[in-house]
Parts: C-alpha cells; sequence; structure tokens
C-alpha cells in the first residue's frame, strides 16, 4: 500500500527523528520517489540536481546499473553471515583491494558498521596497542579545532570542542586535547610557528597521549576547510619524533574527493591508523574500515587481552562488502581523475561570480568540493526551499553553502548547483 506524500509527511512528523532535528520545531522534509544517476525526483514529481551525494557517499551517483547487479548477485548467495569464525569472498576481496589502494604499510583491515564506529575502533586500537607496549597510561588523544570525526561518545570527544556541543555532554565526554585548527591553507606553505602550539601541547601531555586524530587536507563537517600539505607532513614528523600514532579519518576524503585517492597522497605520508566510510561502497550501504599496519597489529595481539577487542555483530556483511567492490571497480574503470578536475574547474567557474559579494567571507574549491563561507548564518528550511525551486539539492550548515557533488554530473547539471547556490547568496545580501 502506497502512502500519499500528505500522509507520508504527517506519519514522518508524528513519529520520526531525522539528522540533528527537533520533533517541536522541524524543518520541512522532502518525499523522495525516485533517485538515478545525478537526479532525485520527488514524490511531487519535481526533479532536483544532486549537490550533495548524500553526504560524500553516492559518487556514482543513484541507482547505478552495475552496482544493482552486484549487489542482486549476492543477495542471491547470502545477505549475511557471522564474521565470527566464517569468512567470505567480498570481505576477504575488498580487503586486499584496500590494503593495495591504501598508502603502503597499512596492511590489516577491521570492518565496522559506519564512519563513528570506525573511529571508535581507530581510538581502541591505539590504547591497546599502547597498553601492550608497556604504556598503560596513555589514553587521551589530540585532536584538531574545528574538526569532525563522527556523533558516537569517543568521536564526539574529538569533534571540535564548540560546534561538537562538548558542554552538554561534558560529563560523559573523554578529555581530549586541541591544538588550533591549521592555519596555513591548501596549496600554501605553513611556517614553523604554525606548528608551535600542537608541539607545546604534545610536550606538555606527551606522557598520557596515545596518538593525533586528523582529517587529512580536507576538515569536513566541521568547518570545510582545506589545509596545507606541509601541515600535514609536519604532524607526521612530531608524531615520529614523540613516539605518537597518527589515525588519519579519511571518512569523507578517500575514494577520490579531493582529486587523490586518498587525501593524505597530497602530503606523501602514511598514517599508522586510517578510517575509511562514506563513498566506500558507492552510497549504498552503511560500510567502514579502519586500517592499521602490520607491526600495530601484532603488538596489539600480543598484548594483555591477546586480541583486538572489537566485534560488531554486522561485521563484513557481504552485500555491502561486495557492492563495495563494485564501487571500486567503477572508480578504477573509469578516468575519475580527469572527471574530478573537470568538476574543480566547473566549481571554480560557476562560483567565482560569487568571489567578493556583500556577506561572502570567502569561495573555496578543492577537486569536487566546492564551497561558499558566508559571514553571517543561514536560515537552512528558507535556503533550501529557495534551492529546491531551482532544482537544485544542497544542505547548507550554518555559514557554509556547499556542494559535492556525484562524480559523472553534467556540465550543464554543475553550472546549476552553480548559478543556485551565487542565486541564494544575492538573495541573502540584496544590494
Ligand atoms: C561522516 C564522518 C564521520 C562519521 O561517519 P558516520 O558514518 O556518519 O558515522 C567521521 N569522520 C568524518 C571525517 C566524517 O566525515
Amino acid at each position: 500500500m502506497a502512502l500519499s506524500p500528505e500522509e507520508l509527511l504527517k506519519r514522518d512528523a508524528a513519529h520520526l527523528w531525522h539528522p540533528y532535528s527537533s520533533v517541536i520545531r522541524s524543518d520541512p522534509v522532502y518525499p523522495v520517489r525516485s533517485a538515478c544517476g545525478c537526479e532525485i525526483e520527488l514524490m511531487d514529481g519535481r526533479r532536483l540536481v544532486d549537490g550533495m551525494a548524500s553526504w560524500w557517499c553516492v559518487i556514482h551517483g543513484y541507482n547505478h546499473p552495475q552496482l544493482n547487479a552486484a549487489l542482486r548477485a549476492q543477495l542471491d548467495r547470502f545477505a549475511h553471515i557471522m564474521f565470527g569464525g566464517f569468512t567470505h569472498e567480498p570481505a576477504v576481496q575488498l580487503a586486499a583491494r584496500l590494503v593495495q589502494l591504501t598508502p603502503e604499510p597499512l596492511s590489516r583491515v577491521f570492518f565496522c558498521d559506519s564512519g563513528s564506529v570506525a573511529v571508535e575502533v581507530a581510538l581502541k586500537m591505539a590504547v591497546q596497542y599502547q597498553q601492550a607496549r608497556g604504556y598503560p597510561e596513555r589514553q587521551r588523544f589530540i585532536s584538531l579545532r574545528s574538526g569532525y570525526h563522527g556523533d558516537t561518545l569517543g568521536a564526539m570527544s574529538l569533534c571540535d570542542p564548540i560546534t561538537g556541543m562538548h558542554r552538554l555532554f561534558a560529563g560523559i565526554l573523554p578529555k581530549q586535547y586541541f591544538a588550533p585548527a591549521p592555519p596555513c591553507a591548501f596549496g600554501e606553505p605553513c611556517a614553523p610557528e604554525d606548528l608551535a602550539p600542537l608541539e607545546a601541547l604534545i610536550q606538555r601531555h606527551r606522557r598520557e597521549i596515545a596518538g593525533l586524530i586528523l582529517e587529512p587536507i580536507v576538515q569536513g563537517a566541521g568547518g570545510m576547510r582545506f589545509y596545507s600539505a606541509d601541515y600535514l607532513r609536519a604532524v607526521r614528523d612530531l608524531c615520529n619524533a614523540y613516539d605518537l600514532l597518527l589515525i588519519a579519518d579519511e571518512i569523507a576524503t578517500g575514494f577520490g574527493r579531493t582529486g587523490r585517492w586518498f587525501a593524505c597522497e597530497h602530503a606523501g605520508i602514511a598514517p599508522d591508523i586510517l578510517t575509511l566510510g562514506k563513498a566506500l561502497t558507492g552510497g549504498y550501504l552503511s560500510l567502514a574500515a579502519t586500517l592499521t599496519t602490520e607491526p600495530i597489529a601484532r603488538t596489539i595481539s600480543g598484548g594483555e587481552a591477546g586480541a583486538f577487542m572489537h566485534g560488531p555483530t554486522f561485521m563484513g556483511n557481504p552485500l555491502a562488502c561486495a557492492v563495495a567492490n563494485a564501487s571500486i571497480e567503477l572508480l578504477l574503470a573509469s578516468d575519475w581523475q580527469a572527471s574530478i578536475q573537470r568538476i574543480q574547474r566547473g566549481l571554480m567557474q560557476g562560483l567565482a561570480p560569487c568571489r567578493g559579494l556583500p556577506g561572502v567571507a570567502d569561495v573555496r574549491v578543492l577537486g569536487a568540493i566546492g564551497v561558499i563561507e558566508l559571514e553571517k548564518p543561514v536560515c537552512l528550511a528558507e535556503v533550501q526551499r529557495q534551492l529546491v525551486e531551482q532544482g537544485v539539492w544542497l544542505r547548507p550548515f550554518g555559514r557554509l553553502l556547499y556542494t559535492m557533488p556525484p562524480y559523472l554530473i553534467t556540465e550543464d547539471q554543475l553550472a546549476r548547483i552553480c548559478a543556485a547556490m551565487c542565486r541564494v547568496v544575492a538573495d541573502q545580501y540584496p544590494r
């Protein structure tokens, strides 16, 4: 029995939570009938160009025939099997691929359900590692301001303390140490002073620090900031010098978004622990992975527990792994670098008219990510309505109007997204 759009919205309002939403003062939601390629069709028949890739995930567009086929083929074999005591081809193949594609020393893959859980797994790996080599007091982490690492408690403790609302959860969040956000922009050099506060923080607390976590090159949901590869290299050097683990959270940046397979490649560095998620399955199913090196994995395994202490029920889900394999194959078979460069050029061109407009603090583009930073926060409901009227799907937050479209977006579709963004800016700040 199909619900009418009105009935659907009524029941939604009665029973559902949406991300970061209130049940008292709820923002509008738009019922979707279908989605194909870079287009989303609403139940009222309106069509929207997708500028969000459903939060970085849907890199190949919606309803992709090859991804659908991979999922169906696995469905006909088995949808799920416990990973304790069993193994299967989709997981084994995916692990081998990830090891091959990620920086050299990463060789062990732990699969889990979502990005936030992959971050929790990374933290537990770091703590068990330090414990196993005789530093049980090293249980805290250094993170960067303006960062975002997920919504579970451990991951949340590493998000920017202000935008992450640490005050609300002060009694339950583990206490971490925060360095200033990287002050040097992408493409620019870093001065030694830029790293001084971070080094001072490490020196002060090194005895309690297990590792340092960051989003390489692109800080996503914490501010959409692009920072210098020099900074990332310098952090790698500091972690080496002070014997800390470097955790790179590539959940948003992985799989080509910034113009490289992984954002760490911009700096030519390898982390000790890497988290992946979001685009891993091409946006089909929730799957994430935490990778580490053989020496770290072996040290953990030789510790007091004799094992790594984590094991989600849906670990290595075969449907998710099968579609992730198909998504990676699609990416490898395509000229994805040319697509990202084409999108980068389109975004630079399309967003250029906004530069210098009243109310615009900054316009920046990196790879297939385009950002307009405004001087004041926008009203989400109002701006989203304007965008939908123009046939474009975006979801601004705070002062940020931004897009990260699927890689197969056409020039025309991209131009429409950019024009809608510029129009929103002009409407917000009429001359
Ligand atoms: C989205 C995101 C996460 C959390 O992933 P979920 O799948 O939403 O739990 C963690 N880190 C970064 C950098 C992200 O962008």
